[in-house]
């Protein structure tokens, strides 16, 4: 039997739960800040999370945690929710630290109270050099000793933007010598008097991350509280601000615990990043094919099962990794192979007459399918006819002795239907191909129960009628970055693949005419392909969602 992936998160439960923890008090969130869209690392936690909530049976939070409105919009919670539901999984609730601004002020204003937090007023240049390094200690601020209703008429200004955005912070009073830098002293609430995508302009003031989330985990009861390993550090921070809660004595608290980030090769996972990619023109938007988002591998033709089974394959160890994007495109592939119907599209054209072949005697053909997988072609008849498309590579003028296609003298069967011979080419001045002069034979047709028809030949190859061929246009994809790991280059934007995107023209045969937007296909021979949501009946786009081999395709 298969070793299940390494999860020590998993296993942090259910430690917990021999040491005293019910089973009725586990509680999950996923906390994604909404100033972007979701990308295959933010996976990995809604994987950790939900998975833990399906386990257990337990409920699981969608908390947006929206504390800075400079770069929080609708549109991003929207795409949030849309991505989340994609992958398969229903949260229990939806909240936004937003609904605890007026409990977060509140118990703020009891930090003051019991000289657990001061207003500070100098420029935060200066409060940033009186933070020492990890070497030295701090000093003290000149505010530190300000009086506790000093403290409160301030912290109320700053509250109702009667001061100066920029002029004033809360801090936390704790040390400024502590070993953890992030224990000196640090800012619980900036002023900012931009409108909040929720609470509009009722409040100039805003908490930061440290001070709104663990008490938003307070709030919702959530027992576990997983983030990724840089919080580390901010753990200390976390129980500080929690000790503080009035009543807190004896009530057990969420326990933030770190697994480390989802690094992908040929990519960058981060939403600052991705959206420079945007800013920059290099791609088109947050579901751009080529971003690995959520939205754009849904684009791309990604399978929420494909996703599912990458992550688990990668388990969930202690240590930060890479994982290869190949390994990802083996599982999509795995997916795509048992969901696809196969259809026929030729991609790089070249016409080919079969000189023999009557008009009169016009036909379908029956196409079956191999015996390997259970997919159907997507049409059971294919029109065929005396002029057809086959891929340019498919044939060489001069062939070589691995080729199994079509050549001067050689035969190869047409997929379902008869077996040819090329005989001759006709050539622009260019000495470019423009036509193949075959012959068949008629006794040849497959599935005719012939002797001819059983007749082995090397190759078989896919083909498209020209007078039914329907054009369509195809978008090739290639990684983004040509180096393998862009997130650890200085500047990123330096290995841009400037070839990430081809667009061509092929021609696919009339039943994918019907298509939809978001149905997957198998290219016969090719790859797999989904349609593009800007596809339309008479304009036909399909992105490649990847080849049918590693390596291989166009
Ligand atoms: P980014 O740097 O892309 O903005 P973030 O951590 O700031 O990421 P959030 O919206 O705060 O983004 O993330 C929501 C949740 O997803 C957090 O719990 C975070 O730890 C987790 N997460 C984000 N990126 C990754 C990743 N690459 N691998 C695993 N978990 C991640
Ligand atoms: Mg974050
Ligand atoms: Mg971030």
């Amino acid at each position: 039997m298969k070793k299940e992936p390494e999860n020590f998160i998993a296993n942090i439960v259910e430690e917990d739960l021999t040491e005293g923890y019910q089973i009725g008090e586990l509680k999950f969130r996923f906390p994604p800040e909404p100033n972007g869209y979701l990308h295959i690392g933010h996976a990995k936690s809604i994987f950790i999370n939900f998975s833990l909530g399906r386990k257990y049976n337990a409920p699981v939070f969608l908390r947006f945690d929206d504390t800075n409105p400079l770069r929080e919009e609708k549109e991003f919670v929207l795409s949030i929710e849309k991505d989340i539901n994609w992958l398969g999984f229903h949260w229990s609730k939806e909240t936004f630290a937003s609904d605890y601004f007026q409990q977060l002020y509140d118990w703020a204003v009891e930090l003051i109270k019991n000289g657990y937090a001061y207003v500070d007023s100098q420029p935060s240049a200066i409060m940033a050099e009186q933070k020492g390094s990890p070497i030295s200690p701090g000093i003290n601020s000149p505010f530190r000793t300000r009086t506790v209703q000093e403290n409160l008429e301030l912290f109320c200004k700053m509250k109702n933007g009667e001061v100066l955005e920029g002029s004033h912070v809360l801090r936390a009073k704790i040390n400024m010598a502590a070993e953890n830098m992030l224990m000196r002293d640090p800012v619980m609430y900036r002023m900012l008097k931009n409108n909040h995508h929720r609470t509009g302009s009722t409040w100039k003031i805003y908490p930061m991350y440290d001070w709104a989330h663990g008490q938003c985990d307070f709030i919702e009861k959530i027992s576990h509280s997983f983030a990724t390993l840089e919080f580390n550090p901010h753990r200390e921070l976390y129980n500080w601000f929690l000790d503080k809660i009035p009543g807190i004595e004896g009530v057990r608290k969420p326990k933030q615990r770190e697994f480390p980030r989802l690094n992908l090769s040929h990519t960058v996972l981060s939403k600052r990043k991705l959206a420079q990619l945007i800013e920059n023109g290099v791609v088109a938007s947050w579901d751009d094919p080529r971003m690995p988002t959520l939205s754009g591998m849904r684009r791309r033709g990604y399978t929420p099962a494909a996703i599912e089974n990458f992550i688990k394959e990668i388990g969930v160890t202690k240590r930060e990794g890479v994982a290869e994007i190949s390994l990802l495109e083996f599982f999509v592939r795995e997916d795509l192979n048992k969901i696809a119907p196969r259809v026929m599209a030729v991609l790089n054209p070249v016409k080919l007459v079969i000189t023999n072949y009557l008009v009169e005697k016009e036909e379908d053909l029956q196409i079956h399918s191999g015996s390997d997988t259970g997919v159907p072609f997507l049409t059971k008849k294919t029109p065929f006819s005396r002029e057809i498309y086959i891929e340019e590579k498919d044939f060489q003028e001069n062939s070589s002795g691995k080729f199994y296609g079509l050549a001067p003298g050689r035969e190869v069967r047409l997929k379902g239907g008869y077996i040819i011979r090329a005989e001759g080419v006709v050539k622009d001045s260019q000495d470019k191909i423009l036509e193949v002069y075959c012959t068949y034979d008629p006794l040849s047709r497959s599935g005719s129960g012939t002797p001819e028809s059983n007749r082995k030949v090397k190759g078989t190859l896919h083909w498209v009628s020209v007078k039914h061929a329907v054009p369509a246009e195809v978008r090739l994809y290639e990684h983004l970055f040509t180096s393998t790991s862009p997130y650890t280059d200085n500047d990123f934007t330096t290995s841009i693949n400037p070839e990430s995107l081809r667009v061509i023209n092929a021609f696919v045969e009339p039943a994918v005419r019907e298509v939809q937007s978001g149905e997957h296909l198998q290219f016969l021979r090719t790859g797999y392909f989904v349609v593009d949501k800007e596809s339309r009946r008479d304009n036909l786009i399909f992105n490649r969602t990847v080849s049918l081999r590693e390596g291989s395709g166009y």
